[in-house]
This record gives C-alpha cells, sequence and structure tokens, in this order.
C-alpha cells in the first residue's frame, strides 16, 4: 500500500498550481469587477488536461484516473478556491455523468467539448423545496410530446446555469411516482428557448463563477438527449453524488492545506511579546490539529480514489470521506482565524474566502447530516451504503 501520489500525478498536480498562480490569480479581479464568466481561462484549464482524468484518450481525456482527478482539485482548490467548482461542472458531475449514462452518440456530441473547456457544464438536481431530499421535493415536470420533451418548473443553486452550454437535468416524467418517476436529461441552455438563469448575490464567493436560480417554461430537450430510461433519473443522480464527492472532498482538503499554509506562515511571522506566536504552544496546538485533519482528510480522499481507480463500489467510502474533510476544513478555517485574530477579517488576507469556500462545500454533495445518515445506517446495518453495482465506465465493470 502507497502513501504518496505517483510521481506523475504529484508533478502535474504542482504543475495546476503554478497554472493558478501564474495564470489564474492575476487575471481573476478584472473578472471579479466585470462579473464576467472567465470562459477563457476554463478553455485553457480545458487544454491544459485539468478536466480530462476520468474520461479515456479517445475522447480526450488523459485517463490518468481518480486519484489524479483527486490531486488535481485539491491542487486548484488551494490556490483559487472559485475554479473547483470547474472540477465539478468540467471533470466530474457533468462530463462524468454523460460518460457514465450515455449512449455512444451522446458521449461523442457532449463530453469532448466539456473536458476541452469549450463549452461549460452544469448539473441540475437541487429545487427551492429542499436540497438533501432532491428526490422528495422535485417539483420540475418534462413531458413528452412527439420528439421532445417539455420541462417546467425551477431549480436552484445550479453552479454556472448562466454560462452553461450544457448540462444534466433532472425532472419527473411521472409526477407521482416518487424516486421511480425521474429521468435525467442533457440539456442546451443556449439552443432552446424556455431557459433562466437569475445569479443568486453571496458575499465572499466569486461574483464571476456563480450559483443560479433556473427557471424553466416549456424549455425543449430532444428526446434524443434523454439520459438513460425514463425512471432511471434517481440512480443517475447518486452515482453523479457519489463520484461528485470526490472532487468535492478533494477541493475541501485543498482548503484546509491552504488554511494551514497561511497559518503556518502567519505564525512564524507575527511577533507579539517579542516572540513569533508560532512559538507559544497554544498556536502549536491549533497547528498540530490542523497539519493532522489535513492530513487524514487528504488519505480518506486517496482510499476513495484508490477504490474508483480499481473499480470497486465507493460510495462508503466518498461519503465518510466528504463527511470528514469538511469537517477538517471547518477546523482548520476556524484555526487559521484564531490565529489571524483581527487580520482574519482583513481583505488582504485570504480567510475570509477559504471559510466562505468551506461553508460552500460543507453543502455541496449533501450536507453533513445527510452523509451522517448515509453512514449510520451503514454502520447500523440498516442500509449498506454500497449495496448498489458500480457504475464506473473509466474504470469499473463494463456497462451495457
Ligand atoms: C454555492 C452553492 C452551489 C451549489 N451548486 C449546486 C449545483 O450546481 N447543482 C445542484 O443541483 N445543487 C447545487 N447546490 C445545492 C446543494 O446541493 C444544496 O444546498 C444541498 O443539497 C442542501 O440543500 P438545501 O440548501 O436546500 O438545505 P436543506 O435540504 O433545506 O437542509 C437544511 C438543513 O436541514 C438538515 N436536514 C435535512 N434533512 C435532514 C434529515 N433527514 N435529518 C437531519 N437533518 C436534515 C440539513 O442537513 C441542513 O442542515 C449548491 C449549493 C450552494 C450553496
Amino acid at each position: 500500500m502507497d502513501f504518496t501520489l505517483p510521481e506523475e500525478i504529484a508533478a502535474f498536480a504542482d504543475a495546476v498550481a503554478r497554472f493558478a498562480e501564474n495564470e489564474i490569480l492575476p487575471t481573476m479581479s478584472a473578472f471579479e469587477e466585470s462579473g464576467e464568466f472567465p470562459r477563457e481561462i476554463v478553455e485553457k484549464m480545458g487544454a491544459a488536461g485539468f478536466f480530462g482524468a476520468a474520461f479515456p484518450e479517445n475522447l480526450g481525456g488523459t485517463d490518468a484516473g481518480f486519484v489524479a482527478v483527486a490531486a488535481i482539485s485539491e491542487a486548484i482548490s488551494r490556490v483559487a478556491p472559485e475554479f473547483g467548482y470547474c472540477m465539478n461542472m468540467q471533470g466530474m458531475t457533468c462530463p462524468f455523468t454523460i460518460y457514465n449514462w450515455g449512449n455512444a452518440d451522446q458521449i461523442a456530441r457532449f463530453v469532448p467539448d466539456l473536458i476541452a473547456g469549450k463549452r461549460i457544464g452544469m448539473f441540475a438536481l437541487t429545487e427551492p423545496g429542499g436540497g438533501s431530499d432532491a428526490a422528495g421535493s422535485m417539483k420540475t415536470t418534462a413531458v413528452r410530446d412527439g420528439d421532445v420533451y417539455r420541462l417546467n418548473g425551477s431549480k436552484q443553486w445550479i453552479t454556472f446555469a448562466n454560462a452553461a452550454d450544457v448540462g444534466v437535468l433532472f425532472a419527473k416524467t411521472e409526477r407521482d411516482s416518487g424516486h421511480r418517476g425521474i429521468t435525467a436529461f442533457i440539456v442546451e441552455p443556449k439552443k432552446y428557448d424556455g431557459f433562466a438563469a437569475d445569479q443568486i448575490p453571496m458575499t465572499g464567493l466569486s461574483r464571476s463563477l456563480t450559483s443560479n436560480a433556473v427557471f424553466l417554461d416549456d424549455f425543449q430537450v430532444p428526446a434524443a438527449n434523454r439520459l438513460g430510461e425514463e425512471g432511471d433519473g434517481f440512480r443517475v443522480a447518486m452515482n453523479a453524488l457519489e463520484f461528485g464527492r470526490l472532487t468535492v472532498s478533494a477541493r475541501a482538503v485543498g482548503l484546509a492545506q491552504a488554511c494551514l499554509d497561511e497559518a503556518v506562515n502567519y505564525s512564524n511571522q507575527r511577533v507579539i511579546r517579542s516572540r513569533p506566536i508560532g512559538e507559544y504552544q497554544m498556536v502549536q496546538h491549533l497547528i498540530a490539529d490542523m497539519a493532522t485533519d489535513t492530513d487524514a482528510a487528504r488519505l480518506m480522499v486517496l482510499r476513495m480514489a484508490s477504490l474508483m481507480d480499481t473499480g470497486q463500489p465507493a460510495n462508503r467510502a466518498a461519503s465518510r470521506a466528504k463527511y470528514f474533510a469538511v469537517e477538517a476544513a471547518k477546523r482548520a478555517a476556524a484555526g487559521a482565524a484564531e490565529i489571524f485574530a483581527g487580520y482574519a477579517l482583513a481583505d488582504e488576507y485570504p480567510i475570509k474566502k477559504y471559510t466562505a469556500y468551506v461553508n460552500m462545500l460543507a453543502v455541496g454533495e449533501g450536507t453533513a447530516n445527510v452523509q451522517r445518515i448515509l453512514i449510520g445506517e451503514d454502520a447500523l446495518g440498516i442500509k449498506d451504503a454500497d449495496r448498489h453495482p458500480v457504475r464506473n465506465r473509466l474504470r469499473g465493470p463494463a456497462v451495457e
């Protein structure tokens, strides 16, 4: 068993961090001021191979696997957390769901451009009625009308919906059939009328990479864009969230590491009573907890990624890693804020920003309570978290 990253993955993750420092950070203030979506940066990231690790080379991917996905997600999030979203929308939840569930035509039409960063992706599951019970609260309907479906309803918090060219969106084809009435669709918001997105203002998070309220008014989806069969939607969504938890957990590790790095730096520089504060044991206690938490969270994420890389069930490991990594990142953000004291609140330092993104990751792909339910029911023998057949087209058993 190896507890370090393979050399080529570690080198690529370093290159990602350097790209974020040199190409992303210097250009971001202009986008933040205008609120414009940074398409050219996303396309550059795509061209550099940031989004292709979970995809085979014939689709433009790198086939580097899920450990690479985790390492890249961590590296981006550590330096530029606002671009962490891209690992989901361009590299996992949107394109991987199409790859995992789509037919050959759908995969060829949508996946290569998404992972190249040429088309912007989104994943639209949550509705205003509550994200923790996405299936039970779903009101959006899809009604078949000849060669198309007509979608009506609304979605909430949909990241990149205001910029998206392609998305995976869930709606009810049978209103009264609970989970079994949900169907997944590949949608093209710019191609058909009836799709509107309103940015949700959120202090502390990016103004140019945003989440949105979405309104669907007789929005058309060609029947050829249905993902799987009618009624498969819930299985598609749960499978997508399992893989989404990989990027979200790795992004949380990136933020925990960023808080630790900043806190160590500041503790070595800030002098109080003629000594750097890092020499005080109570500060060392905080740093020790942050370092240990970050290390443990990273190992849990790598275990999840390794299970995915060997085609094994990974849902239990994914929930545990997501839960722990976010709690670790929350503790790291709180520890950094304590060490920075008044300066944690100053715009000059990134602690406020890190804290805001940790809070965002806390709800993405399921809140702490949602993970606790899954983990607790599994541990108690009520519901085996890994009971579903593996669906992982990159590394798992063949999918018909
Ligand atoms: C910035 C941002 C970006 C997002 N991007 C996307 C996206 O791109 N696509 C998408 O589909 N969604 C997205 N989401 C939505 C996200 O997945 C949801 O916010 C999340 O699922 C929680 O749903 P909710 O906010 O409606 O909280 P609720 O479901 O209303 O939960 C409120 C509280 O109740 C608790 N709770 C709920 N049920 C139980 C229970 N049974 N037992 C105990 N406690 C419970 C929760 O843990 C939480 O503490 C995003 C959210 C944010 C904030």
